[in-house]
């Protein structure tokens, strides 16, 4: 397997060309930390982007940052903390449920676009995405908002790279916006809720005027031991509702009252505060429930997404079918679904459930032979398959980006 480490945009240029040329497709890497995900490639050849690792530019001041798309996560984390501020979408760390030791770059967490609880509040990846400087599959760089490929004109192109899990164009530098971190964040616990109960909980709080920032329900069996981040609670063994309100100190701490009040018909809430709220949201987000050194590390795991009030429905019917367990967020909006070992992960099953309120699911962690045999990604309707393709065409012709990734019918 051939490593190529590039320095620069012009390196990336000369690699992806070589690739054209050559008729050998590329497996585009940051610190490889979601190679687990999706389908595994027949190339020969990695461009390894992890040495573009520097910050362009930071204004704390203009709430933007600008990065070279191999700088690490942790460090970009660490480096916006240190100013009080965050990406409000709150990406999530893949590492703890994929079982890699890495962070991830920031190139990797927009190409795969996976947003954490706040999506619901602050939108996704894409929608803090300002700008990006890429490398088509042409060999071309181009920049989103001034110069651009012609064959590419005309697409918002923020959206369509947020997402693209590295099948579009290399991404060699990135503009996020960035947001002061809240100074206080409260959360609401509702204890022994069932899945319909806290669905309708969920609905309730994210209807309400309050401003809640994140809702989700963690069933008993997430209590297993193993599981970082709930402490104390970790020890009720009851299902737990969980509602997070951010902001202010005073209107944190108003709303939390308010929203109590309205949730009284489905139990007394408990309220815990700031690092044990931070900790707890840490763990919904990053799904250590699942993490692949807890109990559940060796079972394939889904990521659903469907309306919100169809979340209990599909969860419940999910876990009893198959025996495996399910965390709900974004109100029961997003479906996480640890499922016991099997062939083919389920993928029937998972499939129908989603199909049927016109969601959708992706298997996002599963052994590469089962990966092999299950469509990873959702398969898409036709049409949108077609117009899929015609836009990934029209960036990558010869498809030297990562081909096969995103569908087991593309072979190298
Ligand atoms: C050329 C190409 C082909 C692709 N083919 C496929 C494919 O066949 N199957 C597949 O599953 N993925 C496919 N993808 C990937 C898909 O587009 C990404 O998974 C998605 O963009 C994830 O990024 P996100 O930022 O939207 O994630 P998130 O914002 O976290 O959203 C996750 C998913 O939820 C969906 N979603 C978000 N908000 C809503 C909402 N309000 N209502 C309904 N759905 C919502 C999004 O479409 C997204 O797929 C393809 C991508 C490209 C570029």
């Amino acid at each position: 397997m051939d490593t190529l480490k590039v320095r620069d945009a012009k390196d990336v240029e000369e690699v992806v060309r070589a690739a054209i040329a050559n008729e050998q497709p590329l497996e585009i890497i940051g610190h490889g930390s979601k190679r687990g995900i999706g389908h595994a490639m027949a190339t020969n050849a990695v461009l390894d982007l992890s040495a573009l690792n520097a910050v362009t530019a930071y204004e704390p001041n203009e709430l933007i940052v600008t990065l070279q798309a191999g700088a690490p996560l942790a460090d970009v984390l660490s480096l916006i903390d240190a100013k009080n501020q965050q990406f409000a979408f709150e990406p999530m760390n893949t590492a703890p449920l994929l079982g890699t030791p890495a962070l991830g770059t920031i190139g990797g967490m927009i190409a795969a676009g996976l947003a954490g609880p706040r999506r619901i509040r602050a939108g996704g990846a894409r929608d803090h995405l300002l700008g990006a400087h890429a490398v088509s599959g042409f060999g071309d760089s181009f920049k989103t908002g001034g110069k651009v490929v012609k064959n590419v004109t005309g697409y918002d192109l923020c959206k369509l790279l947020a997402g693209s899990w590295g099948t579009l164009s290399v991404m060699t530098e990135v503009t996020l916006k960035v947001m002061p971190k809240p100074e206080a964040e409260r959360t609401l616990l509702l204890r022994g809720l069932d899945d319909a109960v806290a669905n309708k909980a969920m609905t309730a709080a994210l209807g309400s005027p309050f401003d809640v920032s994140g809702a989700a329900h963690l069933p008993k069996s997430a209590f297993l031991a193993g599981t970082d981040g709930l402490g104390d609670l970790a020890g009720q063994g009851e299902p737990l509702t969980v509602l997070r309100l951010e902001g202010i100190t005073a209107s944190a701490a108003h709303r939390a009252d308010s929203l109590r009040e309205l949730l009284a018909p489905f139990g007394t809430a408990t309220l815990i505060e700031d690092a044990a709220s931070a900790a707890l949201w840490a763990t919904v987000r990053d799904v250590l429930p699942f993490a692949a050194g807890g109990a559940l590390g060796g079972w394939p795991v889904w990521r659903i997404v469907c309306p919100p009030a169809s979340g209990a429905a599909i969860g419940t019917l999910l876990a009893r079918e198959t025996g495996g367990d399910v965390i709900y967020d974004w109100g029961g909006g997003l479906i996480w679904a640890a499922l016991p070992p099997k062939d083919d992960a389920h993928a029937p099953a998972v499939r129908m459930r989603a199909n049927a309120v016109g969601g959708h699911a992706t298997l996002i962690r599963a052994a590469e032979d089962v990966r092999r045999d299950v469509d990873v990604f959702h398969p898409q309707a036709s049409g949108i398959a077609a117009l899929s393709e015609r836009v990934r065409a029209s960036f990558d012709p010869k498809t030297v980006l990562n081909r096969g990734r995103l569908s087991r019918g593309a072979v190298a």
